[in-house]
């Protein structure tokens, strides 16, 4: 593919770029049109009265969520943050350091809030709600992916996160929504996905997928919908429906409940795990779309929810649903609520009641990325950490050749894929393939290193994300891999189920 920037060179170890001021002040997502905003209950455009609603919405941000004001207010300006997001270091923009990211909302946040901005303003780096603020949080709180790798590292705990989803959602406010993700957020209040497939398309393509299966392995996997009286209800990301590598993912999440006897079904009405709502910052779509999975839950009268490989969806499940859409008391106790479809294979294979032959991967050697939403924004199993081993440990189950990347870009370190938080759609493209240098190099290191030949994931916007950009790193887009296809494709089927 012809790009219209410098795909950023690899160098053997992680450098430090010199800034270059406004490098990305070109950069902004398309806007979403009136009618994706209406739908979602925001004004279609820019309001007249912009400033005074924006700053409404910021107080009224202030008052509801008090880890906000403490962010506003603590910052030490340490620096510990600043070469720490993979959007600086790809881009070397310094509106892209953490803290300036930050202190975009802070300014205005001073002038309106603070004693002194009000009457010092200047003493205290406090500015004026203008225009052309406006239009910088546009440009650069969506150029943050909500990957919270900053706040890992600063002594405070400030969440860049938290602050980049109030300055989104005060935009929607005003009318500023970013096209990419209220669209998709439409679309699953109205279809139940985020691509809009009916269920007709999904029956078509679960019917395709279990001939498939059953002509390569001569096993009759069924991959079920709307199955009343289910044992499971899988809600998966609706990538897992329709392309490589995510509906390889599938097949193996079918054959592992296959494999162990298990009842489970989809869903047509809950036809998406993913959710957009946290990438806008609005707890209220949020809540609205996680509701569909709670609904047609009661609905199939299932005993067990399990989430399929979504990063984002995991994080919204495991750390938003007890409040959104809980308590969850008409389900099975025994069984944690959520649960990860790691988890659920991780325990089946401690178990016992899944076989596998790694030799099926004999030519492949892998290694693993950790997801930003699960590395830091949940957990899985019931020890610390075990958003981290369970699926190395799945993986290793399944093949005999995995090799970590470096410890500082891994884990609860790991760099963000690049097209995180909302900004997996081709207008953001520059900064896709330059949010995703980080991670590029040190997967580069490990091919060079030890002859990596693939790279798993449990998440379908980092497989997307890195399908599209490692090409533009020399590497093939075929090296992104789903975890579940590692285990879908070395489980032996053969049983007395
Ligand atoms: S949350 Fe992630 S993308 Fe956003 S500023 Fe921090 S490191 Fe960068
Ligand atoms: S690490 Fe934390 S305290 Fe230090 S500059 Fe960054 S946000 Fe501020």
């Amino acid at each position: 593919m012809k790009v219209e920037f410098e795909v950023p060179a690899l160098t053997k170890f992680p450098e430090i770029p010199v800034i270059i001021n406004n490098a990305m002040a070109h950069c902004q997502p398309f806007v979403a049109k009136p009618e994706y905003q209406t739908q979602l209950g925001y004004p279609g455009e820019l309001v007249e009265d912009w400033h005074d609603k924006a700053i409404e919405k910021m107080r009224e941000l202030l008052g509801k969520f008090r880890s906000l004001r403490v962010f506003m207010d603590t910052c030490i300006k340490c620096g510990a943050c600043t070469d720490k997001c993979h959007y600086y270091l790809g881009t070397a923009d310094p509106k892209n350091m953490p803290v300036a990211r930050q202190d975009l909302l802070r300014a205005v946040y001073r002038r309106y809030f603070t004693f002194a901005g009000k009457y010092f303003p200047k003493l205290v780096g406090a500015v004026d709600l203008t225009e052309e603020v406006i239009a910088d949080w546009y440009r650069y709180f969506y150029q943050c992916s909500e990957c919270r790798r900053c706040s890992g590292y600063c002594p405070i705990g400030i969440d860049t996160a938290e602050i980049t989803m109030a300055a989104r959602e005060i935009l929607d406010h005003i009318g500023i929504g970013q096209k990419y993700s209220n669209e998709i957020i439409g679309k699953v209040h109205k279809i139940g996905n985020n691509l809009g497939l009916p269920k007709a398309a999904l029956l078509d393509t679960l019917a395709g997928l279990e001939e498939d299966i059953q002509d390569q392995i001569g096993v009759a996997v069924k991959l079920p919908i709307d199955q009343k009286g289910a044992q499971v209800l899988l809600v998966t990301p609706s990538a897992d429906f329709f392309t490589e590598p995510h509906i390889d993912g599938l097949i193996g999440y079918a054959k592992v409940f296959h494999r162990a006897g298990i009842d489970w079904t989809l869903s047509s009405y809950a036809s998406e795990a993913a959710n957009f709502g946290v990438f806008t910052g609005s707890y209220e779509h949020m809540k609205k779309v996680a509701m569909r999975i709670r609904t047609a839950a009661l609905a199939l009268g299932v005993q067990r929810i399990v989430v399929g490989e979504c990063g984002h969806a995991w994080r919204v499940a495991y750390s938003f649903w007890n409040s959104l859409i809980g308590p969850f008391d008409f389900l099975d106790p025994n069984y944690p609520v959520p649960q990860h479809i790691c988890e659920l294979t991780y325990d089946l294979i401690q178990q016992g009641a899944l076989k596998f032959d790694p030799e099926v991967h004999h030519d492949k050697v892998i290694t693993f990325h950790d997801s930003c939403n699960v590395s830091r924004g949940s957990r899985m199993g019931d020890t610390p950490g075990g958003q981290f081993t369970i699926p190395r440990e799945i993986i290793k189950a399944c093949s005999n050749n995995f090799v970590d990347m470096a410890a500082d870009t891994i884990r609860e370190n790991t760099f963000c894929c690049g097209g995180g938080g909302g900004l997996l759609t081709d207008d953001l493209l520059e900064l896709r393939v330059k949010g995703a240098m980080p991670r590029a190099q040190a997967l580069q290191q490990v091919i060079e290193d030890y002859g990596v030949t693939h790279m798993a994931a449990i998440c379908a916007i980092c497989k997307s994300q890195f399908a599209k950009v490692l090409p533009m790193y020399g590497m093939g887009m075929d090296m992104v891999i789903s975890v579940h296809q590692l285990v879908g494709d070395a489980l032996i089927m053969e049983s007395e189920h």
